[in-house]
């Protein structure tokens, strides 16, 4: 498949200490890329600069060079928020808002877009968005309920359904089994190889099992001692 992510050389900062040091990798589109390795060796971080949520962090910042369909996603005068949208996240604990209705936790983003939906636009975006976190035979009876109302599974798929909602090119996703049990976990790794008929997607995971079961790239890193940095040391085919 032809490359979505093309990361040169990039390396991430907190404050004056390197977390991550000198990445190079092709992430190629349309398949699941598994960032595996200990705990602490900058998996998380590296994921969080795919879509500039690294630099949240008070002092953080990368250097280097990451393009996104070609683009160069920290380049001068590009906004933060429009490369968010265009490469979404899910995280480990499931965060829809527990008060905000189901529908209304998938059209979060889209409002966000400050375009105005009709109800019948938001309906439609509703409904396939919750298709395709193979979500909607579950809730379609019951889109008013609270976020909260959900398990722990179908809170996750709803985040999914959130993400995709506002038709991203890239999903990333931290460790979305972790907190979840075995019957959920499966759900979601199912949906992944569904999803990554439309996206790209980047798994965290430490689960070398789970990279094998979802994944068709397998990136390793590794980290040499306490306060070094992490760094990738292989990537390539799942095997
Ligand atoms: P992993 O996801 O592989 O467990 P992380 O990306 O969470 O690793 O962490 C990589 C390194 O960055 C660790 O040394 C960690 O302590 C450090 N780190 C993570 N978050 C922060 C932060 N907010 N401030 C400072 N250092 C951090
Ligand atoms: P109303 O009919 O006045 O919009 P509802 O109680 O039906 O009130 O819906 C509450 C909120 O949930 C509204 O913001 C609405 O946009 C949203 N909503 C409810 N059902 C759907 C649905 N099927 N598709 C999209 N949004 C929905």
């Amino acid at each position: 498949n032809p490359t979505a992510i093309a990361v040169r050389h990039a390396s991430m900062y907190y404050g004056d200490v390197l977390a991550v040091d000198d990445v190079t990798m092709d992430i190629p589109e349309h398949s699941v890329t598994a960032l595996i390795g200990p705990s602490g060796c900058g998996k998380s971080t590296f994921l969080r600069s795919l879509n500039r949520m690294h630099e949240v962090i008070a002092g953080a910042r990368v250097s280097g060079d990451i393009r996104i369909g070609g683009a160069d996603i920290y380049a001068r005068g590009i906004d933060p928020v429009l490369v968010r949208r265009k490469v979404g996240m899910v995280f480990q604990k499931a965060n829809p808002f527990p008060t905000m209705s189901i529908a209304d936790n998938v059209l979060t983003g889209v409002r966000l877009n400050s375009r105005r939906l009709t109800r019948a636009q938001a309906e439609e975006i509703v409904e396939t968005s919750l298709r395709s976190a193979n979500l909607w035979d579950e809730v379609k009876d019951r889109l008013n309920r609270p976020g909260s109302a959900l398990s722990g599974g179908q809170q996750q798929r709803l985040c999914i359904a959130r993400a995709v909602a506002v038709k991203p090119e890239v999903l990333l996703m931290d460790e979305p089994c972790s907190a979840l049990d075995p019957v959920s976990t499966l759900a979601i790794e199912e949906l992944m190889a569904e999803l990554a008929e439309d996206y790209t997607i980047v798994i965290v995971t430490h689960n070398m099992q789970q990279a094998r079961r979802v994944s068709q790239q397998t990136a390793f890193f590794s980290i040499s001692g306490p306060s070094q940095p992490g760094r990738l040391i292989e990537y390539g085919p799942t095997s």
